[in-house]
């Protein structure tokens, strides 16, 4: 059965609890926000709350305070930020549960928005306290959850409040599902994905249900040496990691059967050293030198990647294919988000690097969906089920 979603909520006159997702990045020395992309994509569900006469409640964590109040951590930069792009004054809280709340909460008229002081504040925020949640609850008349980003956690603002009142999803939540269904379901063939990053341990399970979905898997980052070292190959002093070699010997050998093909590098961008000035050359995948890490995609790789890319009708993106935080090692990745960029497929892009990618190749605009969750999406992808989904209303 499908979910109660925006749309079907009346919301005149009514109190909505929106929990966004503004855990933005913040500069570390000014504590300015550096990227309002969270933000600019909730803009939508707030508007058409307060467009139709309803009174937004907005609630949202913001970095890891652990359940007490850290003044870097507050809500007011966000606040101001948000105010600016929406255009429409935005009061902020100085908490999100208790006496003075429920006063400014009451006292609201149709169209106005509050928004509420970091949830995280509150150790029972992450417990998911039911007291807690039902404190919050007790704020609206409706819950609205439109932060993609924290699905996946079993939180009291994400989930434990659907309990008490009528709880849809908000446009951005629902487009986010939408895309990841269409994906997983109903995708047009060929279906490529590319998987990038550090860590095969962190993708086992979406490579294991993409392998039942798509067409090809293209490996990059330093996630592709433990799929080489477990084939037999030197990889010099790359990044490996030993105790998975035996689950990317278990997924190369399922692929087979399943006649998915997995494509990793066939050469690398090596370094002795992983800064910008270090020496680098460019060798073939059989020939990485002892001492020497890969860091990037060769060229050589980044045309087969090409070509594989070009002829495909969708196409998924998650993870970098090098270290591209250290130039010039973004130069593949970069590289592949442009050629993602000039299909004709239908492209989803998840995980904050890859984002960060599309935005600096600057083709943000030229992808079909930008995922706003790194974690949801992964764990959409490997087939789960998210907390903060499950919870939402059955439509009637
Ligand atoms: P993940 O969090 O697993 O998506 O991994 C992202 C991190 O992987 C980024 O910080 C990248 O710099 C890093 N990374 C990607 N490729 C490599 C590589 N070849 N060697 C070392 N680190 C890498």
């Amino acid at each position: 059965m499908a979910k109660l979603s925006l749309g079907d909520l009346e919301v005149k006159g009514k109190r909505v609890l929106v929990r966004v997702d503004f855990n933005v990045p913040l500069d570390k020395e000014t504590g300015e926000i550096t990227n309002d992309m969270r933000i600019k994509a909730s803009l939508p569900t707030i508007k058409h709350i307060i467009d139709h006469g309803g009174r937004a409640v907005l609630v949202s964590h913001l970095g890891r305070p652990k359940g007490e109040v850290v003044e870097n951590l507050r809500m007011n930069k966000v606040a101001e930020r948000l105010e600016a792009l929406i255009k429409i004054k935005v009061k902020k809280l100085d908490d999100c549960i208790g006496p003075d709340v429920e006063k400014e909460v009451l006292a609201m008229q149709d169209g106005e928005i509050i928004l509420l002081e970091n949830v995280r504040f509150h150790k029972e925020e992450e417990e998911n306290n039911p007291d807690f949640a039902k404190a919050l609850a007790s704020l609206a008349d409706l819950y609205v959850s439109d932060a993609f980003g924290t699905v996946h956690r079993a939180h009291a603002s994400t989930q434990g409040v659907a309990q008490f009142i009528p709880a849809a999803s908000g446009f951005l939540l629902k487009k986010e599902i939408n895309f990841f269904d269409k994906i997983l379901h109903s995708s047009e063939r060929p279906f490529v994905a590319i998987l990038g990053g550090a860590k095969v341990s962190d993708k086992i399970g979406v490579i294991e249900n993409l392998m039942e979905k798509c067409d090809t898997i293209l490996i990059g980052g330093a996630m592709a040496f433990t799929f080489e070292k477990a084939r037999g190959i030197e990889v010099g002093s790359s990044l490996v990691e030993e105790d998975k070699l035996e689950v990317a010997r278990g997924i190369l050998e399922k692929a087979k059967e399943k006649k998915v093909k997995i494509i990793t590098p066939l050469d690398h961008v090596v370094a002795t050293e992983c800064t910008s000035e270090a020496e680098r050359k460019i060798v073939d995948r059989r020939e990485i030198p002892p001492g020497w890490k890969g860091l990037d995609i060769g060229p050589q790789t980044i045309d087969g990647f090409k070509k594989i890319l070009a002829g495909a009708k969708t196409i998924l993106w998650n993870g970098p294919l090098g270290m591209f935080e250290v130039e010039p090692f973004n130069r593949g990745t970069v590289e592949i988000a442009k050629a993602i960029a000039e299909t004709n497929a239908m492209t989803v892009v998840g995980g904050g690097d890859s984002v960060a990618a599309v935005t600096k190749a600057g083709v943000f605009d030229k992808i079909s969906h930008v995922s706003t969750g790194g974690g949801a999406s992964l764990e959409l992808l490997e087939g789960k089920e998210l907390p903060g989904i499950s919870a939402l209303t059955e439509k009637e």
